[in-house]
């Protein structure tokens, strides 16, 4: 299962490493071939290839379109060595075997992240690269494939160790990489044309990504985990910029994911705002005069909970806020930038992660969201629906305040981002408590207002509260026990989908109390 390497192809886009390469290469008597900017680039040390185009007997064309794409290369790569009717065709038609193939592609990522214009973008999908990437891989059985820079040392050492031979499980492992290489490359390509031609439905879409990092472990200790990034053109965890502090986690990425996509619910240029996430949920949203203000009010929902959570501004992180963030045990703050002053105070806190984003995402973007099920994805478009825009309809006889319609709004697009059951009590613009990811509904809005009385006590009854708050629930509510709790805990106005069987008997039961209650007639699950 050795294989002598006697021929090898390189054409990389990357030309990272590529000389050492070649020099190790022709010390163990392997004959170069190359395309014209790899050529150039190993021409230039002065060592000894052969251009594709003499072996093809053909000129690279389209401006480059086509370099490669010749039987003499395919047959070269694809021949099954020891088939007598193969090596038939092979003296045939003068076909040599390539034994070792180095290729990375048109960087089409590169240019997709940095915004290229449509035909720049579309002139860099490879077409040659995969095609040989693909035949090699193929034939492993006889080819080395080698797709990434990383993987040039090891082959090195195989050669070097192998009298210029390298293993069957090398090629192997190699031809699998290369497959994972161009799935996710093909992945890319179809993601871009979605964002491009806006295509919402998750059909015509492949879900992949690129691994952009691995994790020291996953969710727990004893779990491995990698994160993927897809591309998209979104500001958020997988673009952000990490100023400082050690590697993110598995369940940092996730909660930090979480925080940013709430925070990025209030515009900047409305009001500072801060959002305080433990495990994924919430446990403190506010809108403040200051980002300060904004964080103060955040962290007085649930200041015990808080405790090593994560926290994201909708603002570029200033000075004053960032003196009093860091008196408390957090793991990341996320924002769309952060003033050189914050940063030094940031820094004396050297494990506190600082990620900079550059701005926030639109929160009506489309997009895709996914996760696992046994055997399979699940695959929807992201929850892109907002408060703002929803005919909101008044079902009590007593319509709400201005200031309740706006704590009703500002409770419900919390609640989005909520595990559900989600409830959430609000009161100008500060979360007062939230009754997250409960299998009863009524439970949710139990435990959203003893977290609030909870975090009035340890303010001296002087923090938020329940008491004059407009309360949202994510779905709606099935019976009118949920309400009454809603009530009891001194909430005034109501928002929530509507839609149950029961809606006439939770509107009497509101009607009753002299509570304003709105649908939305849109249901934010969270799972
Ligand atoms: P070079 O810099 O050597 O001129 O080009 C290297 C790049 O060309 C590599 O990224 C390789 O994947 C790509 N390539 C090789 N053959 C072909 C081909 O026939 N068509 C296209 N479009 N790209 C090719």
């Amino acid at each position: 299962d050795k294989v002598k390497i006697r021929t090898a192809l390189l054409s990389v886009s990357d030309k990272t490493g590529i000389v050492e390469l070649a020099q190790t290469l022709i010390a163990h008597g392997v004959r170069l071939l190359s395309t014209g900017g790899t050529h150039k680039a190993i021409a230039a040390e002065g060592l000894p290839v052969t251009d594709v185009s003499e072996l093809t007997g053909f000129p690279e064309i389209m401006d480059g379109r086509v370099k490669t794409l010749h039987p003499r290369v395919h047959g070269g790569l694809l021949a099954i060595r020891d088939d007598a009717e193969h090596v038939a065709a092979m003296k045939e038609h003068g076909i040599e075997s390539i034994d070792l193939v180095v290729i990375n592609l048109y960087p089409f990522e590169d240019v997709r992240a940095a915004g290229g214009d449509y035909p720049t973008t579309v002139e860099n999908i490879d077409i040659g690269g995969p095609a040989m990437i693909r035949a090699s891989a193929k034939n492993h059985a006889y080819v080395t494939i080698l797709t990434d820079p990383a993987d040039y040392p090891a082959a090195m050492q195989a050669l070097r160790s192998d009298d210029g031979q390298t293993s069957y499980a090398f090629r192997q492992t190699l031809a699998a990489k290369a497959f994972a290489r161009t799935a996710a490359y093909d992945a890319a390509i179809s993601n871009w044309f979605a964002e491009a031609l806006d295509i919402e439905m998750p059909r015509h879409r492949v879900i992949g990504g690129v691994l952009k990092e691995k994790m020291r472990y996953g969710e727990n200790p004893h779990q491995s985990a990698g994160f993927y990034v897809t591309g998209e053109k979104r500001a958020g965890v997988a673009t952000a910029v990490l100023l400082q502090g050690k590697q993110l986690s598995y369940n940092n990425i996730n909660d930090t994911d979480a925080a940013f996509e709430l925070v990025s619910e209030f515009p900047a240029d409305k009001a500072p705002a801060c959002a305080i996430i433990k495990h994924a949920n919430p446990c403190g949203v506010a809108t403040g005069t200051s980002l300060l203000d904004a964080y103060r009010r955040a962290l007085s929902c649930d200041s015990v909970s808080a405790f090593g959570g994560i926290i994201a501004l909708n603002q570029t992180l200033d000075a004053a806020a960032a003196e009093d963030i860091i008196k408390l045990f957090t793991e990341v703050i996320i924002a769309p930038d952060a003033s050189d002053e914050a940063k030094a105070i940031v820094a004396r806190k050297p494990n506190l992660r600082l990620l900079v984003t550059g701005g926030l995402p639109d929160p009506r973007s489309r997009g895709l969201s996914a996760r696992t099920v046994s055997g399979g994805l699940l695959v929807q478009t992201r929850d892109n629906g907002m408060v703002e825009d929803l005919d909101l309809r008044v079902v009590t006889k007593r319509a709400p305040t201005a200031q309740e319609l706006e704590d009703m709004k500002f409770a419900f697009t919390v609640a989005k981002h909520v595990k559900s059951n989600a409830v959430v009590y609000a009161k100008n613009g500060q979360t007062a408590g939230i009754g997250a990811g409960q299998m009863s509904r009524v439970d949710s809005v139990r435990i959203a207002a003893l977290k609030a009385e909870d975090a009035a006590k340890a303010a001296g009854w002087d923090g938020p509260t329940t008491r004059g708050s407009a309360v949202a629930s994510e779905a709606f509510l099935p019976f009118a026990d949920g309400l009454l709790e809603a009530i009891a805990a001194g909430a005034t106005a109501v928002i929530q989908p509507g839609g149950s069987m029961r809606d006439e008997e939770v509107i009497a039961a509101a009607d009753a109390h002299g509570i304003a209650m709105v649908f939305t007639g849109m249901r934010h699950f969270r799972h």
